[in-house]
């Protein structure tokens, strides 16, 4: 059977300058994520490892590069759902980690909860061991932007394992000049991601405000349970975004249980990256 992962780099507007460093950090991300799988591993380890890997880049809105808020401050949110199980782990305006899809992970796996947020997330981190992580200097003296409704350049992941089973990853610093303790769609399941190895798998990035009223990632894994292509879902689900939310930004990477894969945006890009047992790395966007 076909087994593989698609990753994206965000919905945005201001990449042109920089495309090339957005395609080479999701290919990076496509390709850890890939070895993974390629060595016989799990779909959520899949996902989890090319998080990271966008996390670890400044490129992206996520992690390290991820966007200030009013305060000047960083507030991360992210979820990781496994398909198998429909378990997910979330968190929320979490602020001193490296790596919150990690800590997502460590929800999902070792409390009875779905989504820890703020003071409580960080130190539920210190709890289970991971370090506190500061900023650079660089980034603590980046000046507080003002707000904006422009979304950033979040990250995320959706695979399919040798074993047939699904997962997904979102992770994002949110949007910049956010006010202190906004949270988007990223961690909210059915919102910023869903998984579920009887329809397929969604991460989607945009507004949040505007993903959430159409509960985008769920909406798009029903419209592939009913039998519709992953892109022909894509963009049925981008369609429903703009006809119900007048001025709705946003794009979506899919993947179905057969391994097939689907992605749309109306934004000028949405950098994303896939590989499969059929099929080289693909980069577009
Ligand atoms: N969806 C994210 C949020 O609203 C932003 C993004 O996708 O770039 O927090």
């Amino acid at each position: 059977m076909t087994y593989g992962i698609i990753v994206h780099g965000g919905a945005g507007d201001d990449y042109d300058d920089r495309l090339e460093e957005f395609q080479s950090g999701v290919a990076q991300a496509a390709r850890a994520g890939w070895a993974v799988l390629a060595a016989g591993g799990s779909a959520l380890d899949a996902v989890e490892a090319a998080v990271q890997v966008m996390e670890a880049c400044p490129t992206f809105d996520a992690g390290e590069g991820s966007f200030l808020n009013q305060n000047g401050e960083i507030e991360m949110d992210a979820i990781i759902m496994d398909g198998s199980t429909l378990k997910s782990g979330s968190v929320a305006a979490i602020q001193r980690v490296q790596h919150p899809v990690h800590v997502a992970r460590l929800v999902m796996e070792h409390t009875p909860h779905a989504l820890i947020v703020g003071s409580g997330a960080d130190a539920f981190a210190r709890r289970m061991g991971i370090p506190a992580f500061v900023m650079s200097p660089a980034k603590q003296s980046e000046i507080p932007p003002s707000p904006s409704s422009q979304p950033g350049d979040t990250v995320g992941a959706v695979a399919l394992d040798a074993s047939g089973h699904l997962a997904v990853a979102t992770s994002t610093g949110g949007t910049l000049g956010k006010l202190p303790g906004r949270v988007g769609d990223s961690p909210l399941v059915g919102s910023g991601a869903y998984a579920d190895d009887l329809s397929g798998g969604a991460s989607a990035t945009g507004v949040g405000e505007h993903l959430m009223r159409i509960v985008i990632s769920k909406s798009a894994c029903d419209l592939m349970g009913q039998g519709q292509h992953p892109q022909q879902a894509a963009e049925a689900i981008m369609r429903r975004l703009e006809e119900r939310v007048p001025g709705g930004i946003g794009g979506i990477i899919l993947m179905d249980p057969q391994g097939r894969v689907g992605a749309a945006y109306n934004t000028h890009h949405m950098v994303h990256a896939w590989i499969s047992s059929e099929q080289p790395l693909q980069v577009r966007g």
